[in-house]
């Protein structure tokens, strides 16, 4: 699972992504500096991990990820192979979700593509672009089914006539995560990037990082009418507070007015975006935090932690979080009967500690 920081040029995305990583992608204040996607990897921030880990006394504590890919390229004219040309388009293909980071700071010394700064209107080149691939895409896709169609099966026929209607939809400027989907639709839909999930990163400057700016809250309204998700960082005071040492950080953050500058809050959205919750698992060794997809059950769980334990599952005792660190142990908060024995099927919820019983 991973997410696509898309956006145009020089809007602070390679600043946003080695934030994010603090890895290697360079940032320059020129366009097409990275041509090939960098994975990255962030930590998922989580207070309840921390709590949990010192309530059983773990040596290790290892926090939940999500990955990130910093993919540069997306100009106006991209889908007809402008800029770094369609080369992106199959970047964005392979991520799970879309993180688009746009500009809502002021600075003359940093080139605009467009020479002024305006957020929605930055947001309307990209997804026009992102809109006119996937009609590219959808139209190739009914010439294909169609032919399968004229075979005498029903099943091309039936994504032939849904197809017909997507198309309509794309052509009209609307993001196929508008379209209400159909069971013929489904295979389609999974190869077209405006279905992603989309989240809007409202790139501030530290002065406007506290109470937002005009352009911020241009790009909140437009979030709120799409139904998406949208935070506000500021790349910049991000990438300055990682030069300083811990308590000069925090004083600069409150000289500024904030607890944080947005990224803790944009990493867990994107974890959100990616449809994913955390159980934990917790001994002396170490404690853990795990991504896993909301409705999973505990054998699934189990899965994620080893292979042999979702083959040998046999039960999982399960507590919340809250509970264990309340009670101060697990075997305490096991006499206080707040562990429960649950089965394969058990959903899992975010937030549960699971010690996984099971067979070698
Ligand atoms: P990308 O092309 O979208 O990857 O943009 P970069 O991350 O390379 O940033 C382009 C330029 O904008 C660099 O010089 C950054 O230092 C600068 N920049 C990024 N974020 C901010 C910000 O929040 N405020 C200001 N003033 N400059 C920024």
């Amino acid at each position: 699972m991973r997410v696509g920081i898309v956006g145009l040029p020089n809007v602070g995305k390679s600043t946003v992504f080695n934030s994010l990583t603090r890895g290697g992608a360079e940032a320059h204040n020129y366009p097409f500096t990275t041509i090939d996607p960098n994975p990255g990897v962030a930590a998922v921030p989580d207070g309840r991990l921390k709590a949990l880990a010192e309530t059983i006394g773990s040596r290790r504590v290892v926090p939940a990820t999500v990955d990130f890919v910093d993919i540069a390229g997306l100009v106006k004219g991209a889908s007809e192979g402008e800029g770094l040309g369609n080369r992106f388009l199959a970047h964005i293909r392979e991520c799970d979700a879309i993180a688009h980071v746009v500009r809502c700071f002021e600075d003359e010394n940093v080139v605009h593509v467009a020479g002024r700064v305006d957020p929605v209107e930055d947001i309307e080149t990209v997804n026009a672009e992102l809109v006119l691939a996937d009609l590219d895409t959808v139209e190739r896709r009914i010439e294909r089914v169609s032919r399968a169609a004229k075979s005498g099966e029903r099943k091309p026929v039936a994504e032939a006539e849904a197809l017909a209607g997507l198309r309509e939809h794309l052509a009209a400027g609307r993001p196929a995560r508008t379209y209400p989907a159909s069971g013929p639709l489904e295979e389609a839909l999974g190869t077209l990037i405006t279905a992603k999930p989309v989240l809007y990163v409202a790139n501030v400057d530290e002065d406007s990082i506290a109470g937002g700016n005009a352009h911020s809250a241009a790009v909140e309204r437009l979030a709120a009418q799409e139904g998406a998700g949208v935070v506000r960082i500021s790349a910049r005071l991000e990438a300055e507070l990682a030069e300083l040492p811990g308590e000069e950080a925090r004083e600069y953050l409150a000289a500024v007015g904030v607890e944080s500058t947005g990224f803790e809050e944009f990493i867990r959205a994107a974890y959100r975006l990616l449809g994913l919750i955390t159980f934990f698992t917790a001994n002396e060794n170490e404690c853990r935090a795990w991504p896993i997809a909301r409705g999973s059950t505990a054998r699934r769980a189990a899965g994620r932690v080893h292979s042999d334990m979702e083959r040998g599952f046999i039960a999982a005792e399960v507590g919340h979080w809250k509970d264990v660190v309340e009670a101060g142990s697990w075997a305490r908060a096991r006499e206080a009967a707040k562990i429960r024995l649950e089965g394969r099927d058990y959903v899992v919820e975010d937030g549960d500690v699971l010690l996984i019983r099971f067979n070698v």
